[in-house]
């Protein structure tokens, strides 16, 4: 007897059995947690927050209250940008916390290896969640094209650390030879 999906009963236990069972889970979850890329949603208002970040000192008077009024904080009294800027940035911590951050396995992406001195680097579209693959370099035929796994402003002590404590390798790249004979 066949069900609406085409499958027999049979064949739909099987799959069943093969899917929803311990192993199949445990696997499927290691690899999201080790090749998904993670998501990040950018909004009008993250953007306005990491222009105020860039300012640093010199916080704007018009870029705060901009802020408080398109999120609807309460700035009753608070006229000045010293009153603004800890309600601000109050409100900044809660949208962090509160961000929907989305993970995504891709394909092509997710097979790049790493290198502490990578010739792309990948970037989360605003508007589809699609990722795009972006040169930072000139790159030739057969080149590998590596992406860094982690922050590679680290020295080379610390990026292997890294590299070792999260994804389980030791980094021999080029740039990780390099900066180890020269210590
Ligand atoms: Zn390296």
């Amino acid at each position: 007897m066949m069900n609406v999906s085409g499958l027999s009963e049979e064949n739909k236990t099987a799959i069943e059995d093969y899917l929803f069972n311990v192993h199949v889970y445990r696997q499927l979850n290691g690899l999201i947690l080790r090749n998904a890329s993670t998501l990040h949603p950018i909004t009008d208002v993250h953007l306005m927050l990491q222009q105020l970040v860039s300012q640093k000192d010199t916080f704007s008077l018009p870029l705060l209250k901009q802020i408080c009024q398109s999120e609807k904080l309460p700035i009753v009294g608070a006229k000045s940008a010293d009153a603004l800027l800890p309600i601000v940035l109050q409100y900044s911590q809660k949208l962090q916390r509160l961000c929907v951050t989305g993970t995504g396995v891709f394909a092509i992406h997710n097979c790049m290896n790493h290198s502490c001195e990578p010739n792309v680097v990948t970037m989360c579209s605003r508007t589809d969640r699609s990722v795009r693959v972006v040169a930072l370099k000139d790159i030739h035929k057969d080149d590998e094209i590596c992406i860094s796994y982690i922050d590679d402003a680290m020295d080379v002590r610390n990026r292997r650390k890294a590299l070792y404590s999260k994804y389980l390798f030791f980094c021999k790249c080029p740039r990780c030879i390099r900066e180890s004979a020269s210590k």
